[in-house]
C-alpha cells in the first residue's frame, strides 16, 4: 500500500544529509566537547559550527544561541528563566490562549509561584489583535510570549508589530517559533524578538535537540544546576550528534527555504481547493493568507476527527487531529475553542500538514480517499443530513422511533 506522510507539524522526516552527520558524530566522532584533547576539540569545533549555522538562519549572533533538548525545554527556559530573574521588575506576563502546552503549562506553573498571566484571546482566524496586546500591558509586565505560527491551524501572528510594541514599552518579547523556523523567513532584529524557541525535529533535523535564541543583555537565569555548559545556562554534556544534526538542518533550511516555501505552498493550496470543491460542509480553519506553507486544517460537519484519522490511516495516509500531544484524549482542541468553534465542531477537525517530500500525486490520492471516507462516515452518522432527513420523514415508520 502507498504510504503518505501528512503530519509534518508533529514531526518531519530527517533529511538524509542530516542523518549521515548525526551517525558520524555518534559512531566515530564521539569526543566530549568539554575535553581539551583532540577528540574533544573535534566535537567542540562541530558544536560551534552548528551554533553559527543556527544563528545565521535567524540573523542572530552565535553567542546568542543556546542548545537545549528541544522546543519544550526552550519554551520552559525562556519563560521561567526570564520570569524568575526579573521578578523584582514585575510579575506580569502576557501570552495567548492558543500557545503550545510547553508555553501554557510553564505559565500555569509561574502563576503558582505568584506571577500574573494574561491569556489573550484570538479572532476567528486565530489571530492575536495588537490592540489586545496593548491593552493588556501594565507597569508590572516583564514578558510577552506569542507564538510565531500556530501548530494546529497554521496562523502566522503579527510578530513584527508585537515586537515593536514590546520594544517601545521596554518589555521582553519571546516567540515560540518551533513551527515557523525553516518555513518562514525570520530575522530576530527586524522582528524585534528578544527570545525565540526552535526544535530540530520540526525542521528535518533530529529529535531531542533544539535551541533558544536569547538577545545579548537579556536577564535570564538557568533552570538546571550542574556544569558550566552553554554559558552556564544549560548544564550537562552537550548532545553533540543532535546539535550537529540541527546545525546541518539549519544550514539546509537557509539554503533551500525560498524554494521549499513555494513548493509546499502550491501543494497546500491545491489540497485546500480540492477539499473545498469536492467535499460539501467542510470548513477551513485558520487564516486564508497568513498561514504556514504546509498547514491544512478542516472541520467536516457530522464527523469526528478521530474517525477520519483512523480511516485515513487504514488507507496509508498519516494525518492528525489538532496537535499530536493532545491526541489520545477526545478533548476538543483549545485552539479551535479559542477561535470560537463549538465543542462539537472542534471535535471534527483534521490537520494535514505537508512537507517538501510530498508530491502532487500524494495530494490527489488524499483528495480521492478523503472524499470517499467523509461520504461513507456521513452516511453512517446519526448526525448527518441524510440520516436526519430519514428520521424526520413521517412516512418512514422504521426510522421513526
Ligand atoms: C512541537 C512543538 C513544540 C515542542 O517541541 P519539542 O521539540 O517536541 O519539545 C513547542 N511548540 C510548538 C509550536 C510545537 O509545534
Amino acid at each position: 500500500m502507498e504510504k503518505i506522510y501528512f503530519d509534518h507539524a508533529a514531526t518531519t522526516p530527517i533529511d538524509s544529509e542530516v542523518a549521515k552527520i548525526v551517525l558520524e558524530y555518534t559512531a566515530q566522532k564521539y569526543g566530549n566537547p568539554n575535553s581539551i584533547h583532540s577528540f574533544g576539540r573535534e566535537a567542540r569545533k562541530a558544536v560551534e559550527e552548528a551554533r553559527e549555522s543556527v544563528a545565521s538562519l535567524l540573523g542572530a549572533d552565535k553567542s546568542e544561541i543556546f542548545f537545549t533538548s528541544g522546543g519544550t525545554e526552550s519554551d520552559n527556559l525562556a519563560l521561567k528563566g526570564v520570569a524568575l530573574a526579573n521578578r523584582k521588575k514585575g510579575n506580569h506576563i502576557i501570552t495567548t490562549a492558543i500557545e503550545h502546552y510547553a508555553v501554557l503549562r510553564s505559565c500555569e506553573e509561574l502563576e503558582k509561584q505568584g506571577f500574573l498571566v494574561t491569556y489573550l484571546p484570538v479572532d476567528e482566524n486565530a489571530m492575536v489583535r495588537i490592540e489586545d496586546v496593548k491593552n493588556a500591558i501594565t507597569d508590572k509586565t516583564i514578558l510577552i510570549s506569542v507564538m510565531f505560527a500556530n501548530n494546529e491551524v497554521g496562523t502566522i501572528q503579527p510578530i513584527k508589530e508585537i515586537g515593536q510594541l514590546a520594544k517601545e514599552k521596554d518589555i521582553y518579547f519571546h516567540t515560540d517559533a518551533v513551527q515557523a523556523v525553516g518555513s518562514c523567513p525570520i530575522d530576530v532584529n527586524e522582528y524585534h524578538i528578544d527570545l525565540l524557541s526552535l526544535s530540530g525535529h520540526k525542521l528535518y533535523g533530529p529529535k531531542g535537540v533544539g535551541a533558544v535564541y536569547i538577545r545579548k543583555g537579556i536577564k535570564i537565569g538557568a533552570l538546571q544546576d550542574g556544569g558550566s555548559q552553554e554559558h552556564k545556562l544549560r548544564a550537562g554534556t552537550e548532545n553533540v550528534s543532535g546539535i550537529v544534526g540541527l546545525g546541518k538542518a539549519a544550514e539546509i533550511a537557509r539554503r533551500e527555504m525560498v524554494g521549499r516555501i513555494a513548493y509546499v505552498t502550491t501543494l497546500r493550496d491545491k489540497l485546500i481547493k480540492g477539499i473545498q470543491d469536492k467535499i460539501p460542509d467542510s470548513k477551513l480553519n485558520g487564516h486564508d493568507e497568513r498561514r504556514l506553507p504546509g498547514n491544512v486544517n478542516f472541520c467536516f460537519s457530522y464527523i469526528e476527527g478521530e474517525s477520519l484519522l483512523l480511516n485515513l490511516d487504514l488507507k496509508g495516509i498519516a494525518a492528525s487531529t489538532g496537535s499530536a500531544c493532545a491526541s489520545g484524549s477526545l478533548d476538543p482542541s483549545h485552539v479551535l475553542l479559542a477561535m470560537g468553534l463549538s465543542h462539537e465542531t472542534a471535535q471534527g477537525s483534521l490537520r494535514l500538514s505537508l512537507g517538501c517530500g510530498n508530491t502532487e500525486a500524494d495530494v490527489e490520492y488524499c483528495l480521492e480517499i478523503l472524499s470517499q471516507i467523509v461520504e461513507r462516515l456521513r452516511s453512517m452518522s446519526p448526525l448527518s443530513a441524510t440520516t436526519n432527513l430519514l428520521l424526520n420523514n413521517p412516512c418512514n415508520q422504521y426510522y421513526n422511533h
